[in-house]
């Protein structure tokens, strides 16, 4: 009886309502048709379901790493800390590095990635320039003691990741194996039907030169996406650059003006009534790691854009930038509220789009005060300039000029090419054609396995429930025996087993329930095609077949296989052709 699988005996602990924890839609989804269960913070059980779902995404990525050459490894979760330190990022990974000791006192830590470990493997292993160019991956789980897990699947501790790794004797052969991957990501992500973008990236922690992030479009995206309207540019807004229209005014005297408690651009803006973009934001951080860690700094943007942090972190060298305290404020002359660029204690950076302004106001680092006339030039000698702003809609393209758009995005996958960054520490060395001693260059690539069976959902849903796309449905047809004559369960039993043995994946939902019940569960858990076996139908030789929320028409129950056949068939065409 193990062989069949009812839905009976079958472990899918539907929930009646919305989870009130759950905000976004594949966490509440996900939950309630039996996906998934929390067991603590970021941590999650994956229900029998959702690891038929698991287990066909991860298909598609091996299918499709394998034909791009790459080999499947599997390395370990736990890892030495030595690794870590050998690579400098002991401390530069910073707490989402779960770190432990063993009972021999060894620093160990649970992988959030293993370029150590596979640096360390391939570095033990490689010899000649012969032996490269290579590509491992594996698929397995990975942790990250993340501030903020959260939206269910897609910020977890705890989650699925395909990370692969490539060396290569020079930069050329890495720039190839990038494209060769970036082309893999494109055909792994329209195999699934979804609405992706590429997109320019920062490299993060990680580091490296270049960048591309894979984003699923979805409101409830955690990421910007900065995209031209007329040309291919895309990129993540913590790395977009754009231009923007900027207001010309006279050159006028410094004057200060009282502004009794107002503070805000907006409010400033209005008190003085003026074009907000002439107003000076500045904004004051604190430095996190690098060679200033612990430095004040002021950043300063016009008042209609914000500061992006990270662009700001790399203009000052530092891994981040955190909001500075009123008592550091103080410290380098500022004035909470009231804070500007003038005489201040600290170093000043201006986003370029304030080079050679004129007529702008700014804090005056005095209580209930601004400036105005302020000549960037002329008053701030010194003021560097850097690209600080984040890009907004309706900037205009750098490359063409275009119209730039924002969109959310869900990043479900990331290639970075690395260079040398881990293999120079980790003495990944080989001997080159010429005999000499030489560094590998590079690269990573990740697919966010767990995050994507979210972000899938996110996209694949309607107020039923999930509209799991065929090729990823944990079942392909809902077999639903209406009522409970013996006929009609024998029926039904034929018919699974005949679908079976023609290679379909069924659940045959054999429960003593209302068809209404059944259809509503089959809705929610989102398989695709349903076949309905029922005591009025029977009598006539035929059971019922439609697709998920449409009409169902009648098929005699002799071709109900050949029937179900077709239709998976052709629809399996139609989503190759048309990318759905
Ligand atoms: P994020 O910016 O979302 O924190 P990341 O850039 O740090 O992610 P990578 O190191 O690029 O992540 O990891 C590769 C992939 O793993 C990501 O593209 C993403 O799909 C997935 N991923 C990363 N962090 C998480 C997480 N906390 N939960 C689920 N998936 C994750
Ligand atoms: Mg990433």
């Amino acid at each position: 009886m193990l062989a069949t699988m009812r839905y009976s005996k079958f472990f899918i602990p539907t929930l009646r309502d919305d989870p009130a924890d759950a905000e976004v839609i594949s966490h509440k989804l996900l939950l309630r048709a039996g996906y998934i269960r929390r067991v603590t913070s970021g941590v999650y059980d994956y229900l029998p379901l959702a690891v038929r779902v698991l287990r066909k995404i991860e298909a598609v990525v091996r299918d499709e790493m394998n034909r791009a050459g790459a080999q499947e490894l599997q390395m370990p979760m736990v890892q030495p800390g030595e690794l870590w330190e050998k690579s400098e990022r002991m401390e530069k990974y910073g707490p989402e590095l779960l770190r432990f000791k063993d009972r021999h006192g060894h620093e160990s830590c649970l992988g959030p990635t293993h370029e150590e470990v596979i640096c360390d493997l391939v570095s033990r292993e490689l010899r000649s320039y012969k032996q490269l160019p290579m590509n491992l991956y594996q698929i397995q789980n990975k942790f990250r003691d993340e501030i903020r897990p959260r939206f269910g699947l897609m910020r977890g501790r705890e989650f699925i990741m395909k990370d692969a790794y490539s060396f290569h004797a020079d930069e050329d052969c890495l720039a190839a194996e990038y494209k060769n991957m970036f082309d893999a990501y494109c055909r792994i992500f329209t195999r699934f039907g979804l609405k992706f973008r590429p997109v320019e990236a920062d490299t993060g922690s990680i580091g490296g030169s270049d960048s591309h992030e894979f984003h699923v479009l979805a409101d409830s995206g955690e990421d910007l996406i900065a995209h031209c309207g007329a040309c291919e540019y895309a990129a993540n807004v913590e790395k977009a650059v754009s231009n923007r229209q900027t207001v010309a005014v006279e050159q006028a005297e410094l004057k200060m003006v009282d502004t009794p408690v107002v503070t805000s651009a907006e409010d400033v803006a209005g008190f003085l009534s003026v074009d907000i973009a002439l107003l000076v934001k500045t904004m004051v951080y604190r430095i996190i790691g690098g060679e200033h860690d612990g430095v004040i700094v002021a950043a300063c943007v016009r008042g209609d854009d914000q500061v992006q942090e990270i662009k700001l972190a790399h203009a000052v060298g530092a891994d981040s930038v955190e909001l500075a305290t009123d008592a550091e404020i103080t410290e380098i002359g500022g004035v909470t509220g009231f804070v500007g660029p003038q005489n201040l204690l600290s170093r000043v950076l201006l986003d370029h789009s304030l080079q050679g302004a004129t007529g702008l106001v700014a804090g005056a680092n005095r209580k209930d005060a601004h400036i105005t006339g302020l000549d960037t030039a002329r008053d701030i000698t010194s003021g560097e300039f850097f690209d600080l702003r984040q890009t907004r809609a309706g900037d205009t393209c750098a490359k063409c000029g275009g119209n730039i758009e924002l969109s959310r995005g869900i990043e479900v996958g990331q290639v970075f090419a690395l260079g040398t960054r881990y293999t120079e520490p980790m003495e990944v060395l080989f001997q080159n054609q010429q005999g000499q001693r030489s560094v590998a260059t590079m690269g990573c690539y990740g697919i966010g396995v767990s995050r994507l069976m979210a972000a899938i959902v996110e996209q694949c849903n309607d107020a039923a429930g999930i509209s799991w796309p065929l090729t990823l449905a944990p079942f392909s047809v809902g077999l639903i025996s209406m009522g409970k004559s013996g006929a009609v369960l024998e029926a039904s039993e034929a018919i699974y087993h005949q679908l079976k043995g023609a290679g379909i994946d069924v659940l045959w939902d054999d429960r003593k329930e209302r068809p209404g019940v059944k259809f509503k569960d089959f809705e929610l858990i989102g398989l695709p095609l349903q076949v309905v076996v029922g005591d009025r139908g029977l009598n006539d030789g035929q059971v019922e077949m439609g697709w998920r929320k449409n009409e169902r028409r009648s098929v005699p129950v002799a071709d109900i296989v050949s029937v179900v056949l077709s239709e998976l068939q052709s629809s399996e065409l139609q989503s190759v052709e048309t990318g759905n």
